[in-house]
């Protein structure tokens, strides 16, 4: 018999939008969540029309498109010269092409959004402050108003729910960290384009820069090799690792050095990816987002896969009993989810290429045409889920 009702662990992007797509399906949800209250955690995000079309479908986009920035292009440029290797129209363009828009939104905003859906609609519960860590399915009931025919582990990269998966994904630091500030736009040179996501790229390092017109400023991401904090995001960068920070970015240009170290509240996460793994105990236990397949954010497609992961499995649990839903979903969205991860460690390794792979990466992006690159985004931004 196909779900009726489903237990939800986490209320992030991917945990909100599923109980947002079970509820279009007549499916009820109940959604826990650790943090007392969804406050701003996190930085900007870049939502491609992969993920837009979906955010279409439960009806938000008029919302977010009011409180979001829709880029000109997206820039590949060099960290030390700022000359331009490649420029990508999203825009106007992407829309035509791709059939949904492409948008730069901050975190806390997109979370705000779905967050206000969730609670206008009667088919969504979400219970805040509390932390789940089961060991069997059943430790889930006395938290939950009605027994649910599904649990959902969308707990994000240190997912919990995966121990009551065998042989889930586990969680592995890949050696880099990203580094985040918003600069206010009265800081920011004419040098740097404000209304373009440009990623500056120079050895062992890259930064990604785009106006977040809801978080008051110039949304600076900054990414290189580092040391694994431990389970936390967002933490304060102590002064050591700011100057470690910054030593890096030495060489770079003198514009992008002086953003970097006219702020000193730089927050400071580790980058993690997940391995491959099971994603469903077989019975009524299935892991999406994060939980299933954390990447890297080289290809920004970590949230566009989980909006689409559930949407997906919404649509499969609505049509089919879940001994056959939950092999499907896996079977469907597997193979996209280690095909982006790929995309993702290929792009870490060209934007932070040194030496010889870098002079052979500049060639490269000289010569390749601009429909070339084109072409090479619409299995990820043409993809409807
Ligand atoms: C620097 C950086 C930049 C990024 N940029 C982009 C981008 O531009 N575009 C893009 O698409 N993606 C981007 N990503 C990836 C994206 O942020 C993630 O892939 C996305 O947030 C995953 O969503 P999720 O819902 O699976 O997990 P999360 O958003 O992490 O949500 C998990 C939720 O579960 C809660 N939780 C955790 N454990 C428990 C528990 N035991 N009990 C109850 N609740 C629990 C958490 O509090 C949280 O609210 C970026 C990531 C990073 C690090």
């Amino acid at each position: 018999m196909p779900v009726k009702s489903t237990a939800i662990i986490g209320a992030g992007v991917a945990g909100l939008t599923l109980a947002l797509s079970l509820a279009q399906k007549g499916i009820a949800s109940e959604i826990f969540e650790q943090a007392d209250e969804l406050r701003e955690v996190g930085a900007g995000l870049q939502l491609s029309p992969n993920a837009t079309r979906v955010l279409r479908e439960l009806g938000l986009l008029n919302r977010l498109r009011s409180l979001w920035t829709e880029p000109e292009s997206i820039d590949l440029r060099s960290g030390e010269t700022l000359k331009t290797y490649v420029s990508l129209p999203v825009g106007k363009v992407a829309e035509d092409r791709w059939s949904a828009p492409y948008g730069v939104v901050h975190r806390a905003t997109l979370q705000r959004v779905l967050l206000e859906a969730v609670r206008a609609n009667s088919l969504c519960r979400l219970h805040l402050g509390l932390r789940l860590d089961m060991k069997q399915p059943g430790d889930i009931l006395p938290y939950c108003d009605r027994k649910p025919d599904l649990i959902v582990g969308a707990d994000g990269v240190w997912s919990r729910a995966r121990n009551l998966v065998p042989g889930a994904p586990q969680s592995v630091f890949t050696g880099n960290v990203a580094w985040r500030l918003v600069v206010p736009f009265a800081d920011v040179p004419p040098v740097l384009p404000r209304n373009r996501v440009t990623a500056y790229m120079a050895p062992g390092a890259h930064l990604i820069c785009y106006p977040l017109k809801d978080g008051g400023g110039f949304n600076m991401v900054a990414i290189t090799g580092g040391v694994d904090p431990g389970e936390t995001w967002g933490t304060n960068g102590e002064p050591k690792r700011v100057s470690a920070l910054r030593s890096k970015f030495s060489k770079w240009h003198p514009s992008l050095q002086a953003l970097l170290s006219r702020h000193d509240d730089l927050l400071y996460w580790p980058l993690c990816q997940a391995t491959d793994g099971n994603w469903h105990n077989g019975r009524n236990v299935v892991l999406i987002g994060d939980a299933a397949h954390a990447m890297m954010p080289f290809m920004a497609q970590g949230a566009a896969s989980a909006i689409e992961d559930a949407h997906a499995l919404a649509r499969i649990v609505s049509q089919k009993p879940l001994e056959a839903a939950l092999p499907a979903f896996e079977a469907l969205r597997k193979p996209r989810a280690s095909k982006l991860k790929a995309r993702a460690e290929f792009n870490c390794r060209v934007y932070h290429a040194r030496g010889l792979l870098r002079l052979g990466r500049d060639i490269a992006m000289a010569i390749r045409p601009q429909a070339s690159y084109m072409a090479d985004l619409d299995w990820i931004y043409g993809h409807s889920a």
